[in-house]
């Protein structure tokens, strides 16, 4: 490897570009340069992780371009701290820049969602770095220690190199420069706080601690005594990981691999090492975050897994052996058989990448059953966390639902902590022949709602499901260990373990034939049938769901992207034994053509909208009926 060569004094100024940072560059600079961040030393291991990385993609591009590196080059990452220039230089001699990608990759950040980040972020006043560590500021940590910084790149296989230069604040500079090999030297101007970052033994101990696993050379300049030259020794160890026997891997080692996949700067919650041998041989690591990536629910954030093929580097982000509903998981494999040249399209339809990706799914279904069992605490916080995204495995992949039942939590009407269904179970009450859940956009408006009060009553647990994803995730599991779960809202759902009085229900039915009709004739255009129900006990009425119906908070978020879907209708119920359904069919009775009764009835249904938490289908003419009806009612005192 070969020095940087300092940039002509005499290049000509009118070389010299001057451009504006991208706007959210800027914030992510004044968040890095203002931070009170106590772990400045992270930008050593955020830049090591770069020059790594650009060393992986030289190899991968060498298999396929052989003079890509120079002969007799070995390729690797030198530290060089200069203590009469105040400067550390990190070079590597990978893949490099072009004038145009050092423009892009040092002046934009190219991650959908990072406007919206940012701007809460600062809203927050939260310039605690380390949050945003976790979407990767990767380079620009290096202003957490210097003022300025130079980065000279010669991309690989051109013969020109440029200088792009910035202190932190409003832009940077790009001029042209020289470089006698392919590769980038980032030489920082370190602030007065941190000339530590000069002494040898410190850089000696970071890499050990940050860097030490990462197969390139990491080597340090050492001044020797006086009449010696100063020399280049190696300081880290440098063998993949994932090859080693896990008991010969540290916790801070597995911690550091982490850090280098993800960028994110929390160490993880868990991880688990597998090596699988056989008729096809592959390695690799998962991690679970313990905190979620800003971009969890955008639509086009990448997911997968770094993948190498015999040590290799080859694809960031391969999602091909990482379903998309364990997109939370972070992790390498290394696979002996895959070719080297493999492509996305390839890696989707491989046999081997079937393999591989059932191992990652069982390895992390592995650990998180692990991490239930062992660290509850700690798999509670997970399931905040990401629970709604492991839930679309029930939807995506109804065969892992027996793996994925105990590790599935949610709220009843017994528990606000979320509880797991198995338990569920094993405290259902004497007689009851299935498990009840109730869909609804909160543990409040679920609690209040008229569709299980029967059950409350009578004791049986409900399950509380308020995230969006329940509705269609819970469709892939029918039953928890034998038991069927049904839906407390939809209209089959039946009276379970409450035996239902022949003779009663007939002469309700008898008594309110003239209602129900004439409220079926008042409301055609809202419910598809008024019935009587078994389910209620203080409330007048409610509206349940048909077969296949979708509940109402899932029906208004479709409504809301698209507007002319059909608009379904439910089933009323009617409470026989409640004073207002009593006395409306007396009113009826006695004179059908009373003019309160249509009012009554319209209130009836906007009643049971309104308790089970909807809006009412017009909330004025409503508001207007209430009015009237409260007048009478103060004139009558
Ligand atoms: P990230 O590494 O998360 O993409 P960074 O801000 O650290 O974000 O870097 C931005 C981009 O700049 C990288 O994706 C890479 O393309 C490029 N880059 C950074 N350092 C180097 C380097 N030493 N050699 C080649 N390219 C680099």
């Amino acid at each position: 490897m070969t020095e940087t060569q300092p940039t002509p004094a005499s290049a000509p100024s009118s070389h010299v570009e001057e451009h504006r940072f991208e706007a959210e560059v800027d914030a992510v600079l004044r968040l890095v340069i203002n931070s009170l961040y106590s772990n400045k030393e992270i930008f050593l291991r955020e830049l090591i992780s770069n020059a790594s990385d650009a060393l992986d993609k030289l190899r991968f591009r060498a298999l396929t371009e052989p003079g890509l590196v120079p002969e007799g080059s070995t390729l690797g990452v030198r530290l060089e701290p200069d203590a009469s220039q105040k400067t550390l230089t990190i070079a590597d001699n990978g893949v490099g820049m072009t004038k145009d990608e050092l423009q892009k990759n040092l002046g934009t950040i190219a991650k959908s969602g990072t406007r919206e980040f940012l701007a809460k972020l600062e809203a927050a006043q939260k310039s605690d770095v380390s949050q945003i560590g976790q979407f990767g500021v990767g380079f620009y940590s290096s202003f957490l220690v210097a003022d300025r910084v130079e980065v000279v790149s010669r991309a690989a296989g051109t013969n020109e190199a440029w200088k792009w230069s910035s202190e932190g604040t409003g832009g940077f500079k790009l001029a042209p420069a020289e470089r006698t090999e392919q590769g980038t030297s980032i030489v920082l101007h370190l602030k007065e706080a941190h000339l530590d970052f000069l002494r040898t033994w410190e850089l000696e101990r970071l890499v050990r601690e940050y860097s030490d696993y990462l197969s390139w050379p990491i080597e340090l300049k050492k001044e020797r005594e006086k009449s010696e030259e100063a020399a280049w020794e190696r300081v880290n160890k440098g063998t993949a990981l994932w090859q080693r026997s896990p008991k010969d891997v540290t916790k801070e080692q597995y911690e550091e691999l982490y850090k280098h996949l993800s960028h994110d700067w929390q160490p993880p919650l868990a991880w688990k090492h597998f090596k699988v041998e056989g008729t096809t041989e592959f390695s690799g690591v998962v991690f679970l975050p313990s905190r979620a990536p800003f971009d969890l629910f955008a639509p086009d954030a990448k997911h997968g897994l770094r993948l190498h093929v015999k040590r290799v580097f080859v694809m960031e982000d391969a999602d091909g052996v990482l379903p998309k509903w364990l997109r939370f998981v972070r992790g390498v494999v290394d696979s002996e058989d895959l070719p080297l040249n493999v492509s996305r399209e390839l890696l989707q339809d491989s046999r081997l990448t079937k393999t591989i990706r059932a191992q990652v799914v069982k390895s992390t279904l592995d650990l998180l059953a692990d991490l239930a069992k062992d660290r509850p605490d700690d798999y509670a916080l997970f399931w905040k966390t990401f629970g709604p995204v492991l839930k679309e495995g029930l939807h995506f992949e109804p065969d892992q639902a027996k793996k994925l039942l105990p590790l599935l939590r949610y709220e009843t009407t017994k528990s606000e902590t979320p509880t797991s269904l198995l338990d569920v179970k094993a405290r259902m009450k004497e007689g009851q022949t299935d498990l009840p859940y109730a869909l609804g956009e909160s543990r409040a408006q679920l609690i209040a709602s008229p569709h299980i009060e029967g059950l409350k009553k009578r004791d049986v647990e409900v399950v509380l499901m308020t995230d969006a994803v329940d509705g269609w995730a819970v469709q892939g599991l029918s039953e928890v260990d034998g038991v069927k779960l049904v839906d407390a809202t939809k209209a089959s759902a039946s009276a379970s373990g409450d035996e239902v009085d022949a003779a009663k229900k007939e002469s309700d039915e008898g008594k309110t034939k003239a209602l129900r009709d004439r409220m079926r004739a008042r409301l055609e255009e809202h419910v598809s049938e008024v019935r009587i129900s078994t389910r209620l006990t203080e409330s007048p009425a409610c509206l349940v769901l048909q077969e296949g119906g979708l509940p109402p908070h899932l029906e208004r978020l479709l409504r809301g992207s698209q507007p002319d879907a059909p608009k379904q209708k439910r089933i009323l119920e009617i409470n026989p034994d409640h004073a207002l359904v009593a006395g409306l069919a007396a009113l009826l009775e006695k004179d059908a053509n009373d003019a309160r009764i249509d009012r009554y009835v319209d209130l009836v249904h906007a009643q049971a909208l309104l308790a089970e938490g909807s809006p009412p289908e017009n909330p004025a003419e409503l508001a207007k009926s209430f009015a009237d009806l409260l007048t009478e009612s103060v004139g009558r005192a």
